[in-house]
């Protein structure tokens, strides 16, 4: 089992591409042909214009931390054996933002605009994307 076929929620028609990219350790972008917005999720439009003229950009996984929560309890039993677990909103050096796991750094010790780039872990039972401090943190 991988942390793709371990996924809480499970894969569902509109998502099942991207994670399978994600299992490839790849970290797709979508942009906009017609207004440049980027994204991540995978949506079969763009969400500001509504154009349905996307191409698909290889992100470097790398980011900065925009901001940031740390999860005490988890109501997934799956979930709830991990806490306590950072969760950021990391905007990517490719104008896109996602949220996702922050790892390797003590919640106390986050800042703003730190530095990260993602991992993808192989073992199941853990996210299939997690970011993690770049050396040099702060830019
Ligand atoms: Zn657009």
């Amino acid at each position: 089992m991988t942390p793709i076929d371990s996924l809480v929620t499970g894969l569902d028609p509109d998502s099942d591409g991207f994670w399978r990219e994600v299992g490839r350790k790849h970290l797709p972008v979508r942009r906009c042909t017609a207004c440049d917005t980027r994204f991540v999720l995978p949506l079969p439009a763009c969400p500001e214009c509504g154009c349905p003229d996307l191409e698909i950009i290889e992100s470097s996984g790398a980011g900065s931390l925009y901001s940031w929560v740390v999860v005490n309890y988890a109501f997934d039993e799956q979930l709830s054996r991990q806490v306590p677990y950072v969760v950021g909103a990391i905007d990517l050096d490719e104008r896109a933002r996602l949220f996702a796991r922050v790892e390797g750094v003590e919640p106390e010790a986050i800042v703003p605009g730190l530095r990260l780039t993602a991992t993808f872990p192989d073992d199941a039972g853990r996210p299939p994307i997690v970011f993690v401090p770049e050396k040099g943190g702060c830019r």
